[in-house]
């Protein structure tokens, strides 16, 4: 590969390298097979139950797990040890419970060691990219700007980056890489169109994927923090999730029993909901949620009013916390636009749980109460209790970009897609 690099793709429907002579370079290997992958069926099936078995309940004994996946015991078995060589899985002798009687039974647990998976999270003014485990934890994570120029330009920079943080970790098998993206974004064929940030429709995917020699899951920013908070969070699988995110842009997302409803990625434009207010939008409007809400738009008040003296949002949080009244009357400002239009989101959707993401809502925890007051007087249903910010803070935009890939680690663990 002209980079140098050498990101080699398993082949086999479950092949995972990791031959210790490699340079280190080399040990960065994918466990994503090429699009054109067999078909799962039922050995596919078994698999995905005893993984998702123990990811949500681990570490369990084989008994256990046959009974949580409704499966027989030699079939748990089997998959196990089909799941232990991919490393997905392993056994934890450490939690033995040995009763007296018998062999001990050694719990299994899903295997943090080895798979990893890469995610981009692309934003309007600040980009990561993060390493994470198959539980969903961060193993490094980085922030940089959003490159300026040229689409390809940038998506260059950035993979530039990703080589540099996957160095960092050879004895990792990365299992792919996860783009998270604003915009409209077409999951299918990997295509963005970011108009924030002035790119055209750009085959984003197909470009990484050469740049890196990995496979690249590309999603939506929005829908890929609601999975995050799925596979790894306290979303719940059963009910109705509403997920808002509100940072420099905003956005929402439904999930009914445990899937993301992304539909064509068009949805859960709430930008130019109307939150009252006279902030004057783009659109030509005043008062539309995002304008209002984005940290831009608070700094730039802040500045005006002598608050902080340099575009920093840190800085208004201390003025805040030192009792500065109008940073004060911002951050409430701004809790109590967001309040109201989950109001209107959640009488929409009357959904069991809303989930809030993004810095907006979780560098203010100490506006949440007043964010949570405007939400219960705006919304007709009654109760707050539903409403929850999400389970990952500050870092939700990385381990939102790796959880498109592992989304697919779980759904196809033996490489298929
Ligand atoms: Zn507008």
């Amino acid at each position: 590969m002209a980079d140098g690099f050498d990101h080699r793709t398993a082949a086999g429907d479950h092949t995972v390298h990791a031959d210790p002579s490699c340079r280190p370079d080399d040990a960065v290997t994918a466990v994503l097979p090429e699009r054109s992958a067999v078909p799962g069926g039922s050995r596919e099936a078994n698999a995905v139950a005893v993984l998702g078995t123990i990811r949500r309940h681990g570490p369990l004994s084989r008994a256990a797990i046959a009974a949580g996946a409704g499966l027989s015991l030699p079939t748990v078995s089997r998959v196990v040890t089909a799941l232990t060589e991919l490393r997905l899985v392993r056994e934890q002798p450490d939690h033995v419970h040995d009763r007296g009687v018998g062999r001990p039974r050694v719990p299994i647990d899903v295997d943090t060691s080895a798979v990893a998976a890469c995610g981009i999270h692309l934003g309007l003014s600040t980009t990561t990219v993060g390493l994470a485990d198959l539980r969903g934890r961060l193993l490094e994570s980085e922030r940089m700007p959003t490159p300026a120029g040229s689409a390809e330009d940038a998506l260059t920079s950035i993979a530039e980056r990703v080589r540099a943080l996957l160095r960092r970790h050879p004895a990792r098998l990365v299992a792919g890489v996860g783009l998270a993206a604003g915009g409209l974004v077409d999951p299918d064929s990997g295509v963005l169109r970011h108009d924030g940030l002035g790119w055209p429709e750009v085959e984003a995917g197909t470009t990484l994927e050469r740049a890196l020699g990995l496979p690249v899951v590309v999603d939506g920013h929005v829908p890929a923090m609601a999975a995050a908070e799925l596979l790894f969070g306290s979303g719940g699988r059963a009910g109705t999730m509403l997920y808002v995110y509100a940072r420099q842009v905003t956005g929402a997302v439904l999930a009914v029993d445990g899937r993301v409803l992304r539909g064509r990625g068009r949805a859960g434009g709430i930008a130019h909901l109307p939150v009252g207010g006279d902030v004057r939008c783009g659109c030509g409007a005043r008062g539309c949620l995002e304008v209002t809400v984005a940290e831009r738009t608070v700094l730039a008040e802040a500045l005006r009013a002598g608050v902080v003296d340099r575009p920093d949002i840190r800085s208004l949080h201390v003025a805040a916390a030192d009792g500065h009244p109008d940073a004060d009357r911002l951050l409430t400002g701004r809790a109590r636009a967001l309040g109201r239009a989950v109001a209107v989101l959640r009488d929409l959707h009357d959904p069991d749980v809303v989930v809030l993401g993004g810095q907006a809502v979780t560098d203010a925890p100490g506006h949440f109460p007043e964010l949570r007051d405007s939400f219960a007087a705006a919304s007709a249903l009654p109760g707050t209790e539903l409403l929850r910010q999400n389970s990952f803070g500050p870092d939700v935009q990385a381990v939102a970009a790796c959880t498109g890939v592992l989304e697919r680690v779980y759904a196809h663990p033996f490489g298929s897609r």
